[in-house]
């Protein structure tokens, strides 16, 4: 919809964006109130480059789409998935938790298998390991190649889907080839969109998903949707969106919690939404709270960071890794949280 500046544009004004509408095959029409005239564009209105043109002409205040600007995360698309494959595991049929160390300690390996056999006893069904790692300091731990066979080793050992974050061409390749079931963009990646091209390519007709963090620096939920779109149309539509908190923070908590915008983006798409409140409030005593409101606004799992003990841990792991004890605690509530979730959404939309 083209909405004006003024109440009515003059015939020369409409002739003109007729005349651009008909460059991008569409057409535009009149809607003629007593006060105000609109001007809906009839047609395919997903070109950038045709709203940039409407939107440049001096008596236009903005075009309003009605069109979601991404084709294949759309909700409505045909090929829509709702489920996608992680190695066996399926992600948006249940509640599906992902949980283990934020960053995997190479000096210490027996560390991450301890945090192994604690999550999985726990009830998750998928570990996750930093290999390595996008520090804000340079002068932190970056991680280690090393750090990806005691990732792959635990796999096989608990019999446990693994996810660990990639942040250039090498890492991706390395992780696929080895056989890291989920590839994590993170937080500092999201906006990166030759990486997720790169993704999308590189993961195209394999059985890798890939988990997608929202950035802390993204504003709306389609732009967040969108840098999905950029693996999906690269080749890879086996994506899940994980929410994990924006900037500026919560005065108290190390971001400021989006888990809420589970919401929209199940009213926009299709891809399976895992939230991660550990990033989000940045302390595991506030964690299970978070967890528990996502699985309520109907999030399809959570990425935990869990460590068998938080202090023996690296990264982040000593400020907001929960316990074993917890962790099995909040899966089984957060299960049963998202089950009455689903079920009251069912029973009041009839
Ligand atoms: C992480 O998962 O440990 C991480 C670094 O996450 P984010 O990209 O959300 O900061
Ligand atoms: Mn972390």
């Amino acid at each position: 919809m083209i909405i004006p500046k003024k109440n009515r544009l003059s015939s020369v004004e409409y002739k003109q964006l007729q005349e651009i509408a008909a460059e991008f095959n569409c057409k535009v029409g009149k809607i003629e109130g007593e006060v105000r005239t609109l001007y809906p564009i009839i047609g395919d209105e997903t070109s950038e480059l045709f709203i940039n043109r409407l939107e440049g002409l001096p008596f236009i205040d903005h075009v309003s789409r009605m069109m979601a600007p991404y084709k294949i995360l759309a909700l409505d698309q045909k090929h829509g998935k709702q489920t996608i494959s992680a190695g066996q595991l399926k992600i948006g049929r249940d509640f599906t938790v992902i949980a283990g160390h934020c960053t995997i300690d190479p000096q210490h390996p027996e560390y991450f298998y301890k945090t192994a056999a604690a999550v999985k006893q726990a009830g998750a069904d998928m570990l996750r390991g930093g290999v390595w790692k996008p520090r804000t300091n340079p002068h932190s731990y970056q991680g280690h190649d090393q750090a990806l066979d005691i990732l792959l080793k635990a796999k096989e050992k608990f019999e446990l889907p693994v996810v660990t974050e990639v942040m250039d061409e090498r890492q991706i390749k390395l992780a696929v080839e080895t056989g890291v079931d989920v590839l994590q963009i993170g937080a500092r990646n999201a906006l990166n969109y030759s990486l997720l091209k790169n993704i999308g390519r590189y993961t195209e007709n394999r059985q890798t998903a890939v988990l997608l963090k929202r950035s802390m620096h993204m504003g709306s939920v389609d732009e967040f949707i969108s840098a999905a779109e950029y693996i999906a149309s690269h080749g890879n539509t086996n994506i899940a969106l994980c929410p994990r908190g924006t900037m500026p923070a919560v005065d108290g908590f190390r971001n400021f919690p989006d888990e809420s915008i589970t919401l929209l983006l199940k009213e926009r798409t299709w891809a399976p939404v895992i939230v991660d409140p550990c990033h989000s409030v940045g302390k595991s005593e506030y964690v299970p709270k978070a967890a528990m409101s996502a699985a309520a606004y109907g999030a399809n799992g959570l990425l935990l960071e869990s460590h068998f003990d938080p202090k023996k841990g690296i990264g982040d792991d000593p400020k907001q890794a929960v316990k074993q004890e917890v962790l099995a605690a909040l899966i089984k509530d957060c299960k049963e949280i998202s089950r009455m979730s689903c079920s009251f959404h069912q029973r009041i939309s009839g």
